[in-house]
């Protein structure tokens, strides 16, 4: 052993020497395997043992794997590992930063030793830790064994902290070298998927170095060996030039990052082709020297925007005609109305009016025959009044301004029952309306003429002898209210239950149950209206229910719309 104060001894001069030997090498080799196998070739010979190793931290941050080494048998090297506890000298290294030596490990009572290590013969062991990069854990330990007992000199241990230092930087280097690789990987991935071609334009010499997708979007199969800014603009189409060149002025001048949106015209094949140029200034201080920026060809975006638009613009058109030719059939519609309601309704009374002055000053005159027909008259001029306060209330349930709101059903029935009870000539009815109805989203008026419709034929089409029974009952469906009215009246048969919601449909005489056909027609307007659904469901000779869904007063939009409720009525 040297004397570790003499800067000139041998062993010395050999420790420098294998430092600068090992600069060289990490600085030459990007291979970490072959950096760490040589670390240790050189370890040994500066410090005269035959047996070095780096041993490298695993993730779970206690296992240590032998990465790399010298002198050691088979089945080592990338297999062997060391369990970096408490009791052990790598766990210390690693948990104290400070270099471990054992000069002997037979007569160590402090930690124990892995058995590989013995059995290859180490007899003693210093380890140094190699620090990770900066907010990393450490790389590992660098161990520096020896065949014989050994104690390794402040020197060596000084020797060793150096080594592993200039070690630690080298393993800092290639994993950024890899990320940086990753990350170059990563990059040329994505602007392969995106289909983007990438430039360096340097300010100083003028000159663009492109990629080969970049000079593929430009109509180059064979890349130009110059390439300048004035070989860019010469394809931009001359109306574009000008913003081209002055976004271009600003990025440079504000060194911020820029993008513009160009025509060009493509080298091969003179299409109008349009591009976009994303890039970003480099240098320092507001002075850069060289922009870097992506292109992509955008013509396909650029053409289905513009079909957009252009399907807009004739949209915006069609509905703007339709919306005149709506305007206009709807005051056609409402001079209609008028019509109905004042124009025929005056004749309509004097028809009626004359034709009871006739039968009440006139019976003599007019005899039998003439009273039949006079009354006739006052009849079928009463039919057809009604007929006319039907359709006008159809129109008005089609056309009417609706304000949906939150509204209890139970009055509007409450009324309805009254009213039917009132009735004069009824037999006895029993009408059960299970009480109180959910509140439902609905406008006032309709729902009322809805509920009216609805009631008054429940009473409308019973059986003879049959006393009059109706129930009103309503189910939850989800953020739905359904609403049954039933009866026990003569039922409807399958194959009309369809149509009777058409307008002057009826499956009956007026004799037997008079009528306009309207009332269902004005149920189907009013509910569709309100967004709900409706329908019925009947056997001929054993009553119909009939049932409207409108939502539910309580649930908000987001509710699920989930259809399957329960019965609560
Ligand atoms: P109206 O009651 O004036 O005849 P509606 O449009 O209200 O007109 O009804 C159309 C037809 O549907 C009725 O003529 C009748 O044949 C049938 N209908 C309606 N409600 C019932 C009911 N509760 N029971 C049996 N048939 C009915």
């Amino acid at each position: 052993m040297s004397d570790p104060s003499n800067e000139d001894s041998p062993l010395v001069i050999r420790q420098q020497r294998v430092l600068a030997q090992f600069g060289e090498v990490a600085l030459r080799s990007d291979d970490l395997d072959e950096i760490l196998t040589e670390a240790c070739r050189l370890v040994g010979e500066a410090l005269g043992t035959d047996l070095a190793k780096v041993v490298e931290l695993q993730p779970n941050g206690t296992t240590l794997l032998v990465r790399a080494g010298v002198g050691w048998k088979d089945g080592v090297i990338g297999v062997a590992t060391i369990e970096a506890g408490e009791d052990t000298s790598e766990g210390y290294a690693l948990k104290t930063g400070e270099p471990m030596v054992s000069p002997d490990i037979a007569r160590e009572t402090r930690f124990r030793y892995a058995s590989f290590l013995v059995e290859n013969g180490a007899k003693a062991v210093a380890n140094v830790i190699i620090i990770g990069g900066k907010g990393r854990p450490p790389f590992g330990i660098l161990q520096v064994d020896s065949r014989q007992p050994r104690q390794f000199t402040d020197n060596d241990v000084a020797f060793l902290r150096s080594y592993a230092n200039l070690l630690a930087a080298t393993v800092d280097r290639l994993r950024v070298l890899g990320e940086m690789r990753d990350n170059e990987t990563r990059l040329r991935l994505a602007l392969e998927a995106g289909e983007l071609g990438s430039f360096e334009f340097d300010l100083t010499t003028n000159q663009v170095s492109r990629s080969k997708r970049y000079d593929s979007i430009f109509g180059y199969d064979v890349a130009p060996r110059m390439w300048s800014h004035e070989d860019v603009i010469r394809h931009v189409v001359p109306e574009d030039r000008e913003q081209l060149e002055s976004a271009l002025k600003t990025a440079i001048s504000e060194g911020s990052e820029w993008h513009v949106q160009s025509r060009i015209r493509r080298n091969d094949d003179d299409a109008l082709r349009w591009v976009e140029i994303r890039t970003r200034p480099d240098g320092e201080n507001h002075a850069p020297t060289r922009l870097v920026g992506v292109i992509a060809d955008i013509t396909a975006r650029k053409e289905a925007e513009q079909a957009l638009a252009a399907a807009n613009a004739t949209l915006e058109i069609q509905v703007g005609q339709r919306t005149i030719s709506l305007a206009e059939s709807n005051a056609q519609l409402d001079a209609f109305a008028y019509t109905v309601s004042h124009d025929l309704r005056a004749p309509l009374r004097a028809m009626e009016g004359f034709a009871r002055i006739l039968l009440d000053d006139f019976a003599p005159k007019l005899g039998k025959e003439g009273a039949r027909f006079a009354t006739r008259i006052v009849n079928a001029a009463k039919r057809m009044e009604v007929l006319i306060d039907d359709l006008l209330a159809f129109s008005r349930v089609q056309r009417s301004d609706i304000a949906l709101q939150a509204i209890d059903p139970s009055r509007a029935f409450k009324r309805a029952a009254a009213e039917l009870l009132l009735q004069p000539g009824r037999e006895p009815a029993k009408i059960d309306l299970s009480l109180p109805l959910p509140f439902v989203r609905a406008d006032r008026t309709i729902l009322g003429q809805v509920i009216e419709n609805l009631m008054s034929n429940a009473a409308k089409f019973r059986r003879e002898g049959v006393p009059l029974q109706i129930v009103v009952r309503a189910e939850r469906r989800g953020r739905h209210v359904r609403i049954w009215v039933e009866d026990n009246g003569i039922g409807i048969e399958l194959e009309h239950q369809a149509r009777i919601f058409n307008v002057f449909e009826r499956l009956h005489g007026q004799e037997a149950y008079p009528g306009t056909g309207v009332g269902l027609a004005i149920v189907k307007a009013g509910i569709e209206r309100m967004n709900g659904t409706f329908g019925v469901e009947s056997t001929l000779g054993h009553g119909s229910k009939f049932w409207f869904e409108l939502d539910a007063a309580d649930v908000d939009d987001s509710a699920s719309d989930d259809r399957g409720g329960k019965h609560i009525g």
